[in-house]
């Protein structure tokens, strides 16, 4: 009775391998056509600065529309071009979309502060020889400038490659583009690591925010991790703001900049503008 019930479950788990292997094979196929179709659409998140809650800029998040299955989220697609190298093209055409977009509402609202533009970058991009003419190109190409540009790179995009990592980075900098590491603690890095990264933001990852309020813990982490960023002259960016309380909390400890659904989830480019318009 008990093994055929445990056969049974094996069969269902074998079943379920399957189906995922063949959910990858088609995502990865469907992957390969996908920029040449133009399915990728560039989402555009808030960064509000805390002191006034006035927008900053937005980050530009990748969205596929799937002919068939719908919105598919950079979770499940980002590792898949990541691993097949598909995300070299995708991330080019993030970065000229994220420039052309960025360029076009400082010329549409010419009179307010100008709006910086993140675009995340992954280890293929950061390793691949020509990702400083592509940026360079992307720049031209919209007329952003360059200061308004700024790149977000993981910890683990750099890892095993650092010096190299380290070197682009310097040379992104130099041509006036500013740096963040992003998912800041989840990462391995040491303290000396840190200091070498020519970077210009630390943006604290949303598993330390979620429960800032609640949790001793967490406060203190990100409490510490303001007071290295500020010793250091680094900027703070938290993401996965939620809650007012977490706003709060965050603007007391001297955190500049903050990201989260407590002031809007990623939006479309159309809807992006219009929080340009209405405010926050
Ligand atoms: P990320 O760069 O850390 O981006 C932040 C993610 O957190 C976004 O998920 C955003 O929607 C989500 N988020 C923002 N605020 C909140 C909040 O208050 N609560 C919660 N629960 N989540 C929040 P998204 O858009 O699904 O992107 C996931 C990840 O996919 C990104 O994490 C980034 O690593 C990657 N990604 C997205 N677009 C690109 C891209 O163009 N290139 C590369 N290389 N990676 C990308
Ligand atoms: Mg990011
Ligand atoms: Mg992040
Ligand atoms: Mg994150």
């Amino acid at each position: 009775q008990a093994k055929a019930h445990g056969g049974g479950s094996y069969v269902l788990f074998e079943q379920q391998l399957h189906d995922q292997a063949v959910h990858r094979l088609e995502l990865e196929l469907d992957l390969r056509h996908a920029v040449e179709r133009g399915e990728f659409e560039a989402y555009f998140q808030p960064i509000v600065a805390l002191a006034d809650r006035r927008l900053a800029g937005f980050e530009a998040l990748a969205r596929w529309r799937h002919p068939s299955k719908g919105l598919i989220s950079p979770v499940e697609f980002i590792p898949v071009a990541e691993e097949t190298g598909l995300i070299v093209p995708l991330g080019r055409w993030m970065l000229q979309e994220a420039c052309r977009q960025a360029r076009a509402w400082q010329q549409r609202f010419a009179g307010r502060p100008p709006l910086s533009v993140s675009v995340n970058l992954s280890a293929r991009q950061l390793a691949h020889p020509e990702l400083l003419d592509d940026i360079a190109a992307a720049l031209a190409a919209s007329g952003l400038p360059p200061t308004l540009l700024k790149l977000e790179i993981t910890e683990s995009a750099m890892m095993g490659n650092e010096g190299r990592a380290i070197e682009v980075l310097g040379r992104l900098r130099e041509m006036g583009i500013r740096l963040l590491l992003d998912d800041f603690g989840t990462g391995y890095s040491s303290l000396s690591y840190l200091h070498r990264l020519p970077i210009d933001t630390l943006k604290v990852d949303r598993s330390f925010v979620t429960n800032l309020h609640a949790n001793p813990t967490d406060r203190h982490f990100v409490e510490t991790i303001v007071h290295l960023a500020h010793q250091l002259g680094l900027d703070i960016v938290c993401e996965g703001v939620e809650q007012a309380v977490q706003a709060e909390i965050l603007a007391a400890m001297g955190v500049e900049f903050s990201q989260g659904f407590l002031y809007s989830r990623p939006v479309a480019a159309h809807e992006a503008e219009m929080l340009i318009i209405t405010g926050l």
